[in-house]
């Protein structure tokens, strides 16, 4: 099938990557100049694992980029819309940049189009897309809108688009749900699973998926709610880790005894200092804004926004409960992304932790194995400096903190890690090290939830004072 994507940011250039491997002929529209040439020079712009593979597999067959979308609406089927929906002052949606991608759409439809919002996007806005259609000429049997909320993650994004738990699809006729189903076929029917050239299925992965067929205002709930309840269990775990720090309890253990209850299930029980992100920050806000217009009172996630933000407070008590007086100290900082595997630092508490920590006059020497580029694009304070390396980080540092869980932190060289350190102290807001390891090479380790260990025989490192 022909298919055009606008949008060719993280979940733009994704989906159209893997819409390629799943056989369609796919446009891929950005109004960033910068962005199509780069992809058309066949660089990723943006730090995926698969994505470059499959990149370089389509570009030159089924996979083009352009600037122009009224070019790419005439030569499609179905036109998925993935650009952003940046908050807006108030906590709702902008959807600025979807009105202006339907408005480009609606001058271009001269046969049967579906229009679909992959973007996330309040409740209606399906409606709203179709209203500014018509109001901009487009002939109303000549299309369909449809909703196909992404689930994708950053740092898994194109195996969890290829291996999804479920495809929503919220349509509202049958003509687009079958387009929309056709598209993908290959996922649901699981022929692209048998093919030889498929990215490895990770683990868990259940193949094929369930395709999901709802109406669209229902389609743009689910995902909404769905980021809202994520959100949830992400602040319900770390409320829950507060207390066990109160009382000596050990979070893990904690999450071991709930997580094995099948209701409730072990995935996104981790303690740390927040989420963050381009999605559920946003995706709080826009869906709390929701609930405000539709009347209801859901001020279950006022509560949620605000335990994630007191999360970060926490770890900064924990900085200070360690080191004492913050203003000159040298801190070694692992992790600028919002989470491991990914280059995006928006909205990360990483990036919100090192603010704070320069703001008390820390000399911070950060290091992160993709986000590092990003990240001085957002703070330009000269006591920020970047290291090669955890080890180059950690040399002569009071403390080292690790405020983005990717997969290399939790395999250092602690006796290496130890030398390079001032002080051998380490706290850790993504939990990746066992509290008794830590303190038998030498550590004095500070985790989420879970009681401080202290090397023994090492009273000059104890914490009592606090
Ligand atoms: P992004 O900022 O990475 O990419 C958006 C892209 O759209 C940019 O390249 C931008 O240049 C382009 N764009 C903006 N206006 C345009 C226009 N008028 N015409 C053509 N291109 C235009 O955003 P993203 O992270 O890909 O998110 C897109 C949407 O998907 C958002 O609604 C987001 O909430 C949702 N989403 C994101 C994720 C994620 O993990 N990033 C996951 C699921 C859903």
């Amino acid at each position: 099938m022909k298919l055009a994507v606008v949008g060719s940011g993280h979940v733009g250039l994704v989906a159209g990557a893997c819409f390629a491997e799943l056989g369609h002929e796919v446009i891929l529209v950005d109004n960033d100049p910068a962005r199509v040439t780069a992809l058309q020079r066949g660089e990723a712009p943006i730090h995926e694992q698969f994505l470059p593979e499959l990149l370089e597999r389509h570009r030159h067959t089924r996979l083009s980029f352009t600037g122009d979308l009224a070019a790419a609406v005439q030569a499609s089927r179905v036109i998925f819309i993935a650009v952003g929906t940046p908050p807006a002052e108030d906590g709702a949606a902008d959807l600025s940049y979807v009105e202006s991608v339907a408005r480009g759409i609606a001058g271009s439809i001269h046969s049967y189009k579906v229009v679909v919002e992959k973007s996330t996007v309040p409740v209606y806005t399906s409606n709203w897309i179709r209203t500014i259609m018509l109001r901009n000429g487009a002939p109303p049997e000549l299309f369909d809108v449809a909703s196909n909320p992404e689930f994708l993650r950053e740092g898994s994004a194109v195996a969890d688009f290829l291996f999804p738990d479920r495809i929503v699809i919220g349509a509202d006729t049958v003509r687009c749900a079958t387009v929309l189903r056709d598209c993908y076929l290959p996922l649901a029917g699981g022929s692209y699973y048998l093919c030889p050239g498929a990215i490895p299925t990770p683990d868990q992965a259940q193949v094929p998926p369930p395709l999901i067929e709802t109406t669209a205002k229902s389609s743009e709930l689910i995902k909404h709610a769905s980021n809202a309840f994520l959100a949830m269990k992400i602040s319900y775990i770390n409320a829950v880790a507060s207390i066990c720090e109160s009382v000596g309890a050990n979070v893990e253990q904690v999450v071991r005894g709930i997580g094995s209850d099948s209701r409730i299930g072990p995935r996104f029980l981790r303690p740390g200092i927040g989420y963050g992100g381009s999605c559920f920050p946003k995706d709080l806000t826009a869906f709390r804004a929701v609930a405000r217009e539709s009347g209801c009172d859901f001020r279950l996630l006022d509560e949620v926004i605000r335990i994630n933000e007191e999360q970060r407070q926490r770890f900064l008590g924990k900085v200070r409960k360690a080191l004492w007086i913050l203003k000159g100290k040298r801190l070694a900082v692992l992790g600028l992304a919002f989470k491991g595997g990914t280059d995006d630092v928006r909205e990360s508490p990483a990036l919100a932790i090192v603010q704070a920590l320069l703001r008390e006059g820390c000399e911070i020497a950060a290091y992160d194995p993709a986000a590092a580029s990003r990240a001085a694009e957002i703070i330009t304070d000269q006591r920020l400096t970047f290291a090669k390396s955890a080890y180059g980080a950690a040399e002569q540092a009071d403390a080292l903190l690790i405020l983005t869980d990717w997969e290399e932190f939790a395999e250092l060289d602690l006796s290496r890690l130890h030398t390079a350190l001032r002080y051998p102290i380490v706290i850790d807001g993504r939990n990746l090290y066992d509290p008794e390891k830590m303190a038998e090479n030498g550590l004095v380790y500070l985790s989420m939830g879970r009681p401080d260990a202290i090397p023994e025989k090492r009273t000059d490192l104890n914490l009592k004072a606090a």
